[in-house]
C-alpha cells in the first residue's frame, strides 16, 4: 500500500506517503495525535468553530479516518481497551450515532467480532432505522469519533435502554472534554484533550491581528 496524502491547506504538514511502516508507527496510543497531525486532521492556527467560538486548534476526524489502515488501528486499540473495561463480558453489538461514529464504530466492531449498527435522527430524536434492531438483554457499546459533552452518546444510551439492551461501555477516539464528560457508563478514549476556546470579543489571537479561518471553507480544505 502506498497512498499519497494531498496537502489540504497551508497548515498541512509536508506531504506524507502512506506506507505500512507509517501505519505501524501510529499503533501506540500516544501517537494518536501524531496520526491526526500527519493527515491534516489536527490543525493549529486560529479557527472559528461551528459554535462561533474561536480556537487555536481544530480536529477533523474524517481526515484521519480516510485511511482505512489507520481507522483499523484505532479500532483495534479501542476494542482492546473496551475488553479490559468490561472485564470479559460479551459484547453483542457496537452502536454509533451517524455520521461521526460510522467508520470508527465499524472498525471497533470488526475488532470485537460483533455487529455494528448506527442511529440517525428522525425529527430530532435519535432512532434506529433501516431495519436495525437490538434484542432485549443484548450487551452493547456506544462508539463515537469525538466526545465533547457526550450528548450524542447519552441519547444513544437512552435509546438502547428503552429497547431493553444493556450498555456496558462507551468509547471514542478523542475526548475533547478533558475527561470531564460523564455519560453514565464506563468510558474510554484513545486521546484526551483540553480544548481551548475563546469568545470572539476576548480572543487573544484576534487581539494579535491574526485572521480567523472557518475550517473546511476553502476548496480542498
Ligand atoms: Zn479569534
Amino acid at each position: 500500500m502506498d497512498i499519497k496524502a494531498k496537502p489540504a491547506s497551508k497548515w498541512f504538514l509536508p506531504r506524507v506517503r502512506y506506507t505500512q511502516e507509517f501505519v505501524s508507527q501510529v499503533h501506540s496510543p500516544q501517537d494518536i495525535l501524531g496520526a491526526f497531525r500527519e493527515t491534516g486532521a489536527y490543525l493549529e492556527g486560529h479557527f472559528r468553530l461551528t459554535s462561533g467560538l474561536h480556537s487555536p486548534n481544530y480536529l477533523q476526524c474524517a481526515k484521519v479516518l480516510q485511511y482505512p489502515a489507520i481507522a483499523g488501528r484505532f479500532g483495534d486499540d479501542l476494542a482492546a481497551r473496551l475488553r479490559q473495561l468490561v472485564g470479559g463480558a460479551a459484547i453483542h453489538a457496537v452502536v454509533s450515532p451517524a455520521m461521526g461514529g460510522l467508520i470508527i464504530g465499524h472498525e471497533v466492531a470488526r475488532a470485537l467480532g460483533c455487529r455494528h449498527i448506527f442511529t440517525e435522527r428522525d425529527a430530532g430524536a435519535m432512532t434506529l432505522r433501516r431495519g436495525f434492531a437490538i434484542e432485549a438483554g443484548e450487551n452493547t457499546v456506544v462508539i463515537e469519533d469525538v466526545i465533547t459533552t457526550g450528548g450524542s452518546s447519552v441519547e444513544v444510551i437512552e435509546l438502547l435502554r428503552r429497547l431493553g439492551a444493556q450498555v456496558v461501555a462507551a468509547g471514542s477516539i478523542i475526548d475533547r472534554s478533558g475527561g470531564r464528560a460523564d455519560i453514565g457508563v464506563p468510558r474510554v478514549a484513545l486521546e484526551t484533550l483540553h480544548v481551548v476556546t475563546y469568545e470572539p470579543q476576548s480572543c487573544p489571537l484576534c487581539a494579535q491581528g491574526s485572521p480567523v479561518v472557518k475550517p473546511g471553507s476553502r476548496p480542498g480544505a
